[in-house]
């Protein structure tokens, strides 16, 4: 990812990256979504880029991905690996290729570059700060590349009503806000992450006069 702004087109979608929690929530519903979004990517040819974990949702979409055939590509940093959960490690073993590389900041940066969209499944503060970071990143027009919330069972409404209050506050401009599409069916999403059209955005900060 250079920070060169719009240095590059939206491009084609065929790697999607993936972040979600390490943990499986409490509700079937996150389960299903990942495994769904997981079968989904697979069955259109999709790559799926997410973080390396066997655990949690990270750990249902990437099964789910390759039990239907799919191709999975994991990135973790060397701290994660060998450091196990229930007694297993939490690095997944089983799939396609994964990366292992010096840090956290370097694995966001990783998978950035490898993917050609971003969907966030339920999570928690990894998740969080992952859509955020490539949210920002779009903002400045670092890349052109789409971003969707899955917003399962209503778990990200309070986050997307703070998006709003951002934008009816003043600290954040609603072109900016509609770089986050959102949806709750996985197969509608993604059709929008195939369909989106980056737009031209104006500086990021608000002159006082637009105030
Ligand atoms: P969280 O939403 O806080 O559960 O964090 C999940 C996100 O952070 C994932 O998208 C991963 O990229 C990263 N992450 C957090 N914990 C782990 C772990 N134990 N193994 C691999 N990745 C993790």
């Amino acid at each position: 990812m250079t920070e060169n702004r719009h240095s590059e087109p939206t491009p084609d979608l065929s790697r999607v990256c993936v972040f979600c929690g390490a943990n499986p929530g409490g509700r079937d519903e996150y389960r299903e979504s990942a495994a769904r979004l997981g079968v989904l990517l697979a069955r259109r040819g999709l790559e799926l880029v997410y973080g390396g974990g066997n655990i949690g949702l990270m750990g249902v979409v990437a099964d789910a991905c390759l039990e239907a055939g799919g191709r999975v590509i994991g990135v973790i940093p060397e701290s994660l690996v060998g450091r196990e959960v229930a007694g297993a490690p939490v690095e997944h073993d089983g799939i396609t290729r994964l990366e292992i590389v010096d840090s956290m900041h370097t694995r966001k940066a990783r998978m950035a570059e490898l993917s050609d969209g971003f969907i966030a499944l339920p999570g928690g503060f990894g998740t969080f700060e992952e859509l955020f970071e490539i949210l920002t990143w779009a903002q400045l027009g670092f890349h052109r590349k789409p971003i969707g919330l899955l917003d399962v069972a209503d778990y990200y409404a309070p986050l997307l009503s703070l998006c709003d209050h951002a934008v009816a506050e003043g600290f954040l401009r609603p072109e900016h806000r509609a770089l986050l599409l959102d949806g709750k069916d996985p197969a509608a999403l993604l059709d929008d992450l195939t369909c989106f059209q980056s737009p031209d955005l104006k500086a990021w900060v608000r002159t006082e006069r637009e105030l």
